[in-house]
């Protein structure tokens, strides 16, 4: 299985998700043997289902949630029933904060029970998902429920997403050294504290910092779809020097330092 990262949704808030203008299944990494799905939001398992190629649920190694928000986690107690064969098979791992887990659950109780582990997410956290597979979160994000971005480690690369948050000053340093680096860029501007979210001025001073091989803009609301995020991947592309695309929904990405490398053609 070659390293790839499947995008089966690209949706960013609520416009967006309730227009299902981009679909908000999350994304998919299939790394180091383990496929590993994150953020399923509302039609995530249909957008699983439907993908070129599938993604099989019940093939899935861990399930991750970065937060509670409904556009990352509205399908989640969908995705651990297709995970674990409607609960009969305890297999596969969920991580997200304690917060999605705890108090007004957005993964159901009773299906809590079904996965082979639950893992609450702390700031600071490494766990190991499978043989040869690493995931880090390093710092809490500044989005006003629990949000844990993360740092994904196989095979010499390392995968960083940075997802929900308002800007911080610490985000170049926690996702240093990325090869690959995801940004949900939500919004053209950020900094409004109303909202919480990165904008594409943010995401530009976040690659211009962090300098990876390849970054990719995803997460999309209304405002910057009619961008449309191409013209802002180019423009940020442009002023860092640093290789940009927007997602796309259902676009793969090999992940191997070749294609790291010459990424004119995601997918
Ligand atoms: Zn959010």
């Amino acid at each position: 299985m070659e390293a790839s990262l499947q995008f089966l949704g690209t949706a960013g808030a609520r416009h967006v998700v309730a227009a299902q203008s981009r679909h908000s299944g999350g994304l998919v990494w299939r790394v180091a043997g383990a496929t590993v799905w994150v953020d399923p939001g509302p039609g995530a398992l249909v957008r699983a289902l439907s993908a070129a190629p599938p993604l099989d649920p019940a093939a899935v190694t861990a399930l991750v949630l970065t937060h509670r928000h409904l556009d990352h986690a509205g399908d989640a107690t969908a995705a651990v029933e297709a995970m674990t064969g409607g609960g009969f098979h305890a297999r596969g791992a969920l991580y997200a904060p304690a917060d999605a887990l705890d108090e007004e659950p957005v993964v159901f109780r009773y299906a809590q029970r079904f996965p082979r582990a639950v893992v609450r997410l702390r700031a600071g956290g490494s766990y190991r998902l499978a043989p040869g597979l690493t995931l880090e979160t390093p710092l809490a994000h500044d989005h006003g429920v629990e949000t844990y971005g993360y740092r994904l480690a196989f095979g010499g690369l390392t995968a960083c997403h940075v997802v929900d948050t308002f800007w911080m000053d610490a985000l170049p340093e926690a996702y240093a050294g990325a090869d690959l680096l995801v940004v949900n860029t939500t919004r053209r501007s950020g900094r409004d504290r109303r909202i919480l979210h990165l904008g594409a001025d943010d995401a530009e001073r976040l690659v211009a910092a962090v300098r990876p091989r390849l970054a990719v803009l995803t997460h999309f609301g209304k405002q910057l779809l009619a961008g449309p995020p191409a013209r802002f991947a180019l423009a940020i592309s442009e002023r860092t020097g640093v290789p940009v695309v927007a997602a796309e929904d259902g676009m793969i990405l090999p992940l191997t330092p070749e294609a790291l490398d010459a990424p004119g053609a995601p997918g």
